[in-house]
């Protein structure tokens, strides 16, 4: 927006940028994993969490009324002509998004933090090896390659730890990797030195003054903000804002961790990200660090960090780097994915306004498709042709 002349003033309750579900994920740009997550499989899927037999998804509030409506409307999108349908919006906008990632440090004259080197994507079992191999769509570039177990370590060699326990994996070769909280911070101090951008940080909204179908202020804790049009971005709690004004966006906060640790070895590790598609874990490194994320866990907006999950993060790198690491000194962390039942996120109007806009819902894959989704807003809110059509999730009250 600021970039075609606009007026911004950015407003956030917390203190600094990415201090909410940017602040500690695992940063990777993952065009090759770019999936919705309500698919034909998921119901078993969840009856496994609920019966607390999966580490890596866990339901540990089930009374909770936004968890079961949230919950039906996922069911309703799992059938398989609704997971392709999701999952091609969720592919489209993160190749679009990781196209314009690329161009964004150097527009800003950031220094080079996102390398986009590609991503791995490992398997433990032979039969989810095959099943995974045989779903993959072919877009005609050649981008997803199939390895072998010895093709995989001759790839990377900082899997060379766990290459006992692996059969073999794809090689995405669109995706990248960067620290998200760093790129953010950067970008922030970038716009803050450009006069038609004003951040307000520690700045609650409380609520959206109106005049039949106009917003005209941002109402904050610091007092009113007039504006010309406003976008939410505000993630899991988006729905605060929405509800008084009579719609409700359907977005679960999913708990998911990580933990972060200091690199002792750096031929240890692994310098290409990775998702281990069968522990359901993502592992990127960043200049000295070593981050793993993992878990999906339905407990409504408790952010604690749960010393079980942890411990089954910290054993997945005690075997895989253990060597490698300062195993001492791990920082953990949790973070709440705005999560959509379909999957893609609510990006466009809310139909009775002419000035409210939503970019918010982005589950597992924000940092993946921000890019996209900020250029696609502000082509619709400047009345540009939009590059991508048919992206954001379904609501009966978005346009
Ligand atoms: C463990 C984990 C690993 C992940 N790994 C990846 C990954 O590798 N790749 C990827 O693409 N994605 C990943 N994600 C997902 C990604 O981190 C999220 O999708 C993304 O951070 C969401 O960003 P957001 O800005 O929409 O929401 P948030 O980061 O939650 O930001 C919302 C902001 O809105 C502000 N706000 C809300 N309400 C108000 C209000 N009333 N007044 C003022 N301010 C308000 C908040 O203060 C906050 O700063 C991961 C997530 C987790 C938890």
């Amino acid at each position: 927006m600021a970039k075609r002349g606009l007026n911004v003033a950015v407003i956030d309750a917390l203190s600094g940028p990415a201090e909410m579900c940017s602040r500690a994920n695992a940063g990777i740009i993952a065009v090759g994993h770019a999936k919705a997550w309500a698919g034909p499989g998921a119901p078993a899927a969840m009856i496994n969490a609920f019966a607390g037999r999966d580490p890596s998804v866990k339901v540990t509030r089930l009374t909770d009324p936004t968890l079961w409506r949230w919950g039906v409307e996922f069911l309703l999108n799992c059938s398989p002509s609704a997971h392709r349908r999701n999952t091609d919006k969720l592919q489209r906008l993160s190749r679009y998004s990781r196209d314009l990632a690329a161009a964004a440090e150097v527009e800003m004259n950031l220094p080079a933090e996102i390398r986009h080197q590609g991503g791995l994507y490992l398997f433990q079992d032979k039969a989810q090896f095959s099943t995974y191999v045989a779903s993959i769509e072919d877009h005609g570039d050649g981008s997803v390659e199939v390895l072998g177990r010895d093709a995989l370590i001759a790839r990377e060699p900082g899997l060379s730890g766990m290459s006992g326990r692996l059969v073999g994996g794809l090689f995405s070769a669109t995706d990248s990797v960067g620290d998200c909280r760093l790129f953010t911070q950067r970008t922030t101090a970038y716009l803050n030195q450009i006069h038609n951008v004003s951040l307000h940080f520690k700045t609650r909204v409380i609520g959206l003054r109106r005049a039949n179908n106009i917003i005209e202020a941002v109402q904050t804790n610091h007092g009113d903000i007039p504006c010309a049009a406003v976008i939410l971005a505000t993630g899991v709690e988006t729905s605060d804002i929405t509800h008084p004004l009579g719609f409700r966006a359907t977005i679960y906060p999913v708990k998911g961790y990580s933990g972060t640790w200091k690199i002792i070895d750096p031929a240890g590790v692994p310098t290409i990200p990775y998702v281990d598609e069968t522990e359901l874990l993502a592992v990127a490194t960043y200049g000295r660090k070593l981050r793993v994320t993992a878990i999906a866990e339905f407990a409504a907006h408790d952010r604690s960090v749960s010393e079980a999950s942890i411990s089954h993060i910290a054993e997945y790198v005690r075997q895989s780097f253990g060597d490698a690491v300062d195993l001492e000194t791990p920082e953990f962390w949790a973070g709440l994915r705005p999560t959509t039942p379909a999957g893609p996120p609510y990006l466009g109007r809310v139909r009775m306004f002419d000035n409210l806009w939503v970019n918010a819902g982005h589950g597992q894959l924000g940092w993946t498709m921000s890019f996209g989704c900020g250029e696609l807003l502000a082509q619709r809110i400047t009345g540009e042709q939009t590059s991508l059509e048919n992206v954001s999730a379904t609501a009966s009250w978005l346009v």
